[in-house]
C-alpha cells in the first residue's frame, strides 16, 4: 500500500510478533512467475483489506533471484536477497529457473541452510470441483511435515569407482564389520539425528495443538532401517511423551480427548492414504518419505498444480509455489496462480492473520463453483469457462469472504 511505512516481523519465545503493516520480501520468480505473482499479490492484498477493514496491510518488498537477478546484477542469487529475507524473517517466492550447468547454488538449498528451515510443510486437501482420480477426494485432508535438512538431503554421497567411495568401502568392511559391499559401489550416507528428528516432530505436534487436529502420524521405514528411520519413530514418541504429555496420547494407549500420536511404515502409509484417508491428519516424516508422500497425496486430490508449500525454521519461513516456471506459457496471463496464492494463505495463517487466509479459501471455492478457472482446470472440468490468470484472480477476489 503506497505511503505506509512497514515494520519488521520479529520472533520471540516461539511466537511471531507481527506489526500491522509488516514488510514482507517477495521473489516474483521466472517464466510464468510474474504472471502468477501479480495475480496472487492482488488476491492477498484484497483479502487482508477485507478481513481487517484496512487496519492491516502487507508492505511488499521485492528481492531479486533467478534470471531477473542475473540480468540486473550478474548473480543468480545476490547476497543481499538472503540478507533481506533474514532481516524480515518471512518471505514468499514464485518458481525459479534452475540454470543448467554448475556453479550456481540452488536458492532453496541456500535459504534452507542459511535460515535453518528444517520443516518443509505441505498441506494437501481437495477443493470441490477439482477433478481427482479417486472416488472420494474430500476424505484426504492432511498437513505433511517433512524433515528438510537431514537424511538424503544432507547430500553425502560418493560416486561409484571414485577414490572416496573405495576408501569408505574399505573402512566399512575393514573397521566396521560390513560384510557385503560390492566393489565399485556408489555409496550414500543417511544421517538422522535425535535433535533434527525431534524438532521436526515438535513442530508437527505444535501445529496439531494450535489447529485442534485429531492426530499426528510418524511415517518411517523403521522395520528395515532401524537406527535411522526406526529411531525417528522412537524419538518422535519420546518427544510427544516428554514435551506434549498433557496434549497427546500414543495410539497404543488409546486415550480419548487428546491428540493421538501413531506411526505407520512408509509403504503401508501409501495404501492408507488411498484406502482410509480420513484416519490421517498431521503427518511427520523424514526427508525422502515426505518427498514421495506429499506429491502422491497432492496427485490424489487432483491438486499437484495447486499445491502450496513452505520451508519453516524457528523464526524464519519462506512460502512458495511448488510447481516450476512453466516457461512455455511465460507472459501469456494463462497459468494457474493457485499454488502461490495458497502458499500465501499458509503465510497468513503462520503470522496469525488466519481470517484473511480463510477468506481466500472461500474465494477459491467460489471461483471453482462458478467454473471460471485457468486452462489446466478448465480442460478437465465439464462446463467450465477458461479464463486468464488475472481473471481467475478477479473471480477469487469477487468471492472473498
Ligand atoms: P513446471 O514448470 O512445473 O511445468 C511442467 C508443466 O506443469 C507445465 O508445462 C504445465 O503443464 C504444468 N504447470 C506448471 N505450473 C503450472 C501452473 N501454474 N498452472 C498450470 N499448469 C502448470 O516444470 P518443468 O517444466 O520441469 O520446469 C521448468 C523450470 O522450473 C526448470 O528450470 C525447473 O528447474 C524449474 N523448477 C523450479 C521449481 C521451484 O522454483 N520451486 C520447482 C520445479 C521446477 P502443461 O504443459 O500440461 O500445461
Amino acid at each position: 500500500m503506497a505511503g505506509i511505512s512497514g515494520g519488521k516481523i520479529d520472533y520471540q519465545g516461539g511466537r511471531w510478533i507481527v506489526p500491522d503493516h509488516p514488510i514482507i520480501p517477495f521473489i516474483e520468480g521466472d517464466g510464468t512467475g510474474p504472471d502468477i505473482w501479480r495475480a496472487a499479490r492482488r488476491v492477498l492484498d484484497a483479502a487482508v483489506a477485507r478481513a481487517f477493514g484496512g487496519k492491516r496491510s502487507i508492505v511488499w518488498q521485492e528481492v531479486l533471484a533467478g534470471e531477473k537477478a542475473f540480468k540486473a546484477t550478474g548473480n543468480w542469487l545476490p547476497e543481499e536477497t538472503l540478507a533481506v529475507i533474514r532481516e524480515h524473517r518471512v518471505a514468499i517466492k514464485g518458481p525459479l529457473t534452475t540454470p543448467v550447468g554448475g556453479g550456481m547454488r540452488s536458492l532453496n538449498v541456500a535459504l534452507r541452510q542459511v535460515l535453518d528451515l528444517y520443516a518443509c510443510i505441505r498441506p494437501v486437501r481437495w477443493f470441490a470441483g477439482v477433478p481427482a482420480p479417486v472416488k472420494e477426494p474430500q476424505k484426504l485432508d492432511v498437513v505433511i511435515f517433512r524433515e528438510n535438512i537431514e537424511d538424503v538431503y544432507a547430500g553425502i554421497e560418493f560416486e561409484a569407482g571414485s577414490e572416496k567411495a573405495d576408501k569408505l568401502r574399505d573402512f566399512l568392511m575393514g573397521q566396521l564389520g560390513v560384510k557385503t559391499l560390492r566393489q565399485g559401489s556408489a555409496i550414500g550416507v543417511k544421517p538422522m539425528s535425535k535433535f533434527g528428528s525431534q524438532r521436526l516432530v515438535a513442530k508437527a505436534i505444535q501445529y496439531a495443538v494450535d489447529h485442534r487436529k485429531p492426530s499426528v502420524t510418524l511415517v518411517h521405514k523403521g522395520n528395515i532401517q532401524k537406527f535411522t528411520e526406526g529411531a525417528f519413530r522412537d524419538w518422535g514418541y519420546q518427544l510427544a511423551k516428554e514435551r506434549f504429555a498433557s496434549q497427546t496420547t500414543p495410539e497404543s494407549e488409546g486415550g480419548t480427548g487428546k491428540i493421538v500420536v501413531k506411526d505407520r511404515i512408509a509403504d503401508a502409509m501409501f495404501q492408507q492414504v488411498l484406502l482410509r484417508p480420513d484416519e490421517y491428519s498431521v503427518i511427520a516424516t523424514s526427508n525422502l518419505n515426505g518427498d514421495y508422500l506429499s506429491d502422491a497425496c497432492a496427485a490424489q486430490v487432483g491438486g499437484l498444480g495447486m499445491a502450496p508449500g513452505a520451508n519453516v525454521g524457528d523464526g524464519f519461513a519462506v512460502f512458495e509455489a511448488t510447481h516450476g516456471t512453466a516457461p512455455k506459457y511465460a507472459g501469456q496471463d494463462k497459468v494457474n496462480p493457485g499454488s502461490v496464492i495458497l502458499s500465501g494463505v499458509m503465510m497468513l495463517e503462520e503470522i496469525g492473520w488466519g481470517a484473511a487466509g480463510s477468506g481466500i479459501i472461500a474465494g477459491i471455492e467460489g471461483a471453482l463453483a462458478a467454473k471460471r478457472v485457468t486452462y489446466d482446470l478448465a480442460r478437465q472440468m465439464p462446463g467450465a469457462t477458461e479464463v486468464p490468470t488475472s481473471s481467475f484472480a478477479d473471480a477469487i477476489i469477487a468471492h472473498l469472504k
